[in-house]
């Protein structure tokens, strides 16, 4: 059966990888000497990771546009990178562009910090890093978020939990990711944009993995992230080490619809049946900007 598609597009800012101070502090002590990156080896570089990314998860785009910049703006802060991706309305859920196929216009923007305390770490081997942060490893963090791993639950005090975003019409829809959410009895925490119970500070799993959700809410950390330091897609990424696509990552992804190698492996999910299939989408979408920081 055909799934029925898609009417329009918008770009959020869902992500921004941090360093403490504590890292922050740690590098400026230990100087070293810096070359830098021009935009165009910044984006040839987050065009390898893509594309090693293509090469674990063969059903994704080889073609799909990724635009990877440095932002001035992020010079003297403690933010690394941001990213800020496309998604399509299928099946009332939103859903990654980045994850689907022939998309036309760029499906993941990543703003780069040009200046972290002794500059980017850039080679594939890891063995150099030294006191630095590895660009290639923010990228992989940034491009797994791009891929749909991010949530859109969000707490005010003025309207309390809130999951999901409007389109044109409108209809609110969950993030497919939102949709995966389960609690440690394996039931569902949202149904459509309604939020079913408190999820701070509670065990909460996507695909088996469990999900960093600190008792105080950290807008952006919480939920979007799994629980386990040192890896890929824990909320904050330490200098010196450079990570990969591991379990974790490769079980968070398959609930997005991203089957990436050895997934086999790893499988203890159910689910395994739902794939994109048949898709098309317009030329032209409704781009709109929302700031989630
Ligand atoms: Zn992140």
């Amino acid at each position: 059966m055909r799934n029925v598609v898609i009417l329009l597009c918008m770009t959020i800012v869902q992500s921004r990888v941090h360093m403490s101070k504590i890292a922050k502090e740690v590098l400026i002590k230990h100087p070293m000497n810096i070359s830098k990156l021009s935009n165009q080896e910044l984006q040839w570089t987050a065009n390898e990771e893509w594309n090693k990314f293509v090469g674990l998860c063969p059903n994704l785009d080889s073609g799909a546009s990724l635009s990877v910049s440095f932002d001035d703006s992020l010079i003297g802060t403690d933010t690394l990178a941001w990213a800020a991706m496309t998604t399509v309305q299928l099946n009332n859920t939103w859903v990654s562009s980045l994850a689907t196929q022939k998309f036309s216009s760029y499906d993941f923007i990543i703003g780069v910090n040009p200046e972290p305390p002794n500059g980017w770490y850039t080679n594939s081997n890891c063995e150099g890093i030294s006191y630095q942060y590895d660009l290639r490893t923010v990228l992989r963090h940034e491009l797994i978020h791009g891929l749909g791993v991010g949530s859109s639950l969000r707490y005010s005090s003025f309207s309390g939990w809130r999951v999901g975003y409007y389109d044109s019409y409108g209809l609110c829809h969950p993030r497919l990711y939102d949709t995966k959410i389960k609690d440690q009895n394996g039931n569902n925490i949202v149904q459509g944009c309604n939020v079913l119970k408190t999820p701070q500070g509670t065990s909460l799993y996507v695909g088996g993995v469990q999900l960093y959700n600190p008792y105080s809410f950290q807008q952006g950390s919480s939920f979007s992230h799994h629980n386990y330091i040192n890896e890929l897609m824990y909320f904050s990424l330490p200098w010196g080490t450079c990570l990969n696509l591991q379990a974790q990552e490769i079980k968070m992804l398959h609930q997005v619809n991203v089957n990436c190698v050895n997934f086999e492996n790893y499988e203890d999910i159910v689910d395994a049946s739902s794939t994109l299939t048949s898709m098309v989408f317009p030329l032209h979408c409704l781009m709109l900007l929302m700031y989630l920081f």
